[in-house]
C-alpha cells in the first residue's frame, strides 16, 4: 500500500515525527499496510496544548448541539459501516461479520453519546432551607484520554471519545499501535460530520509516548483498556499524577454448565465464545467448568469445534481470523506446550493449523485442554486465542469458590435450567458481567460495563450512559434569592440539621 499512518493532530493529518517507526501488516498475510511513525514529544505538547484551547470554547456549546454532532456522526459510521469493517478486518484479520460487529457495536455508544443533553442533566431540590433553593450540573472536565488495545479498535475508542466529547470535554486518543489503520478513519470521519477543529486529537505512539500523556499536567481523566500488566501501571502513574482513571483490564472468563442445561446451546455457546475472534476478546470463553454429570458434553464440544476455524477475512466459512502478530501466536503456542508439560490432556491441538493459500498468517486452530487443575499456567494466564480449558466439579459451589479465588472478574456464564441455581450464581458470583444462558453478556451502552476485582480499577462509570459521570464533574449550587423585600436578607439561613 506504501501510506503512511497519519495522526491528527491541531486540526491537521500528519506525519509523525518522533524516532520509533514500524510497518503495520496484515497479520493472515504479512502484507504490509502501512507505516507508522509514533508522535514525537513536540507534536504531543502540541496536541494537547491545541485539545486545551478548543475546551474553552467546546465546553460551552449548548448540549443539544453537541447532540446533534452525534447524530451525525452515527449517520455516517452507518453509511461507512461495510468499509469501515473491511478496513477493520485488514488491521486485524477479524472476517468480515465480525469486524462489522466491532464497528456496529461503537455506533450504538455514539447513539448513546446523542443523548447527552438528558444525560447531562443534574438534580435539583427546592427550599432545602428557609428559601434556599439547590441545584446540581454536570460540568466538563477538560482534556481527556483514551488508551485503547487492539483487539476492538473502531467498538473501544468508541466507548470513549464520542461520550467525552458530548459532555463537553476535549479528547486526546492513542489508539493500539498494532491497530491504527480503523481508529484514523474514525476520525476522518468524525470531522467529516462537523466536529471542530481540536476537539479530538490522534496520537499514535507506545509506553513512551502514554507515559508522558500520563504525566502530563493538562490531561484530567483517562480512560485505558488493555492487559492487566499495563493496566496496573497506568493506573498507578495516572492516579499519583492526580488524574480521574477508569482501566478496564484483562480476564479469564468461566462458563459454568449444570448437569439440566440444555445439550445443544451448552455446544453452540461455547464453540461460538471460546474461538470466536480467535479468542482475542476480554469477554471471551476460556474455561468451561462442567458441574457433575455435565461433563458428559466435553465430547460433543471437542466434535464441534474440530468442525470450525480460522479463515480469510472475505472466506464465510472460516470461523475467525489470525492472532494479530506473530508475537501473539507464538505466546499462544508457547502456552499450549505449557499445558501439555504441566499434565493437562490436550484432547484437540490447533497448534499446527493452516489456510490454504495464506501460509503466513498467524493461524491457531481450536484447542481444548482437560484435567486441567487450577495452578496450570494455562488456568492462570489470559491465553487470548482459541484455547478452551475443561474442568470438572463436583457443585455449583465448588465452582463459585474456583471462579470467586481468581484476581480478575470480567465476564461469566451459567447455562442451566434451573432458576434457583441461575439466581445463586448470578448474586454469589464475584465477575462484572453475568450471563444466564448467554455465553458473552455484553450489555449495551445503556448499561455500565466494568470488570470486578483485578480486571477493573478506578471509576466504575465506564462505557455507557454512566460515562458521563466519569466524564464531568458534579458542581451543586446554593442559593437564596430575596423579593419583594419579604426575606430578611441579613438573617443566617439555618442549614444545619436540627435534631429537635
Ligand atoms: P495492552 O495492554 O498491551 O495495550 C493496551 C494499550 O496500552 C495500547 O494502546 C498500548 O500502546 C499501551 N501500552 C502497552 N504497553 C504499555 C506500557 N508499558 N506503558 C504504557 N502504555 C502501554 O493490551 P492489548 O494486548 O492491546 O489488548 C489485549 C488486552 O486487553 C487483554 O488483556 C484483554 O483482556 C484486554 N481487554 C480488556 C477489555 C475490558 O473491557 N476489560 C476489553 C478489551 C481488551
Amino acid at each position: 500500500m506504501g501510506q503512511t499512518v497519519k495522526h491528527f493532530i491541531a486540526g491537521e493529518f500528519s506525519d509523525g515525527q518522533g524516532q520509533h517507526r514500524l510497518a503495520i501488516t496484515n497479520p493472515a498475510t504479512q502484507g504490509e499496510l502501512a507505516q507508522l511513525t509514533f508522535a514525537s514529544r513536540a507534536q504531543i505538547d502540541t496536541a494537547i496544548t491545541a485539545a486545551a484551547d478548543a475546551f474553552q470554547t467546546w465546553r460551552d456549546v449548548p448540549a443539544p448541539e453537541r447532540a446533534r454532532l452525534m447524530l451525525r456522526y452515527q449517520a455516517l459510521l452507518k453509511e461507512h459501516h461495510d468499509e469501515l469493517g473491511e478496513l477493520l478486518a485488514m488491521d486485524t484479520g477479524k472476517v468480515f461479520e465480525d469486524a462489522k460487529g466491532d464497528v456496529w457495536r461503537g455506533i450504538e455508544v455514539v447513539e448513546q453519546a446523542a443523548n447527552i443533553a438528558s444525560n447531562m442533566m443534574g438534580e435539583s431540590s427546592e427550599n432545602v432551607a428557609n428559601g434556599i433553593d439547590t441545584v446540581s450540573y454536570h460540568q466538563p472536565l477538560g482534556v481527556c484520554l483514551g488508551i485503547t488495545p487492539f483487539n476492538f479498535p473502531a467498538m473501544i475508542p468508541l466507548w470513549m471519545f464520542p461520550l467525552a466529547i458530548a459532555a463537553g470535554n476535549t479528547f486526546i486518543l492513542k489508539p493500539s499501535e498494532q491497530v491504527p489503520l480503523t481508529p484514523v478513519r474514525l476520525i476522518e470521519l468524525f470531522i467529516e460530520a462537523g466536529a471542530p477543529k481540536n476537539v479530538v486529537q490522534l496520537i499514535h505512539g507506545g509506553a513512551d509516548e502514554v507515559n508522558y500523556l500520563l504525566e502530563h499536567p493538562t490531561i484530567k481523566a483517562v480512560s485505558f483498556v488493555g492487559s492487566s500488566r499495563v493496566g496496573e501501571h497506568i493506573y498507578t502513574t495516572g492516579t499519583r499524577h492526580g488524574k480521574r482513571m477508569q482501566c478496564m483490564m484483562g480476564a479469564k472468563n468461566h462458563m459454568v454448565i449444570m448437569p439440566d442445561a440444555d445439550r445443544r446451546s451448552v455446544v453452540n455457546a461455547l464453540v461460538g465464545a471460546s474461538v470466536g475472534a480467535a479468542g482475542q476478546r476480554c469477554m471471551a470463553i476460556s474455561v468451561a467448568v462442567f458441574v457433575g454429570d455435565a461433563k458428559a458434553l466435553i465430547g460433543d464440544v471437542v466434535a464441534e469445534l474440530r468442525k470450525v476455524g480460522p479463515g480469510a477475512w472475505d472466506d464465510a466459512s472460516a470461523a475467525y481470523g489470525p492472532q494479530i502478530s506473530q508475537a501473539a501466536k507464538a505466546r499462544v503456542l508457547s502456552l499450549i506446550e505449557q499445558g501439555q508439560n504441566e499434565g493437562a490432556t490436550c484432547l484437540l491441538d490447533g497448534s499446527q493449523a493452516t489456510v490454504d493459500g495464506l501460509p503466513d498468517g498467524n493461524w491457531v486452530g481450536p484447542t481444548v485442554f482437560t484435567d486441567v487443575s487450577p495452578d496450570m499456567s494455562i488456568y492462570q494466564e489470559e491465553i487470548f486465542g482459541p484455547v478452551l480449558c475443561c474442568m470438572n466439579v463436583d457443585s455449583l459451589d465448588d465452582a463459585l469458590t474456583m471462579i470467586n479465588s481468581l484476581p480478575v472478574g470480567n465476564g461469566t456464564s451459567i447455562f442451566t435450567n434451573h432458576g434457583g441455581a441461575a439466581r445463586k450464581f448470578q448474586h454469589e458470583v464475584l465477575v462484572g458481567q453475568v450471563g444466564v444462558n448467554v455465553p458473552i453478556p455484553v450489555p449495551l451502552p445503556f448499561f455500565s460495563f466494568t470488570g470486578w476485582r483485578g480486571s477493573f480499577r478506578g471509576d466504575l462509570h465506564a462505557y455507557g450512559k454512566q460515562a458521563v459521570r466519569f466524564y464531568t464533574e458534579t458542581k451543586t449550587v446554593t442559593s437564596r434569592w430575596i423579593y419583594d423585600g419579604d426575606l430578611d436578607q441579613t438573617a443566617e439561613p439555618n442549614m444545619s440539621i436540627n435534631l429537635r
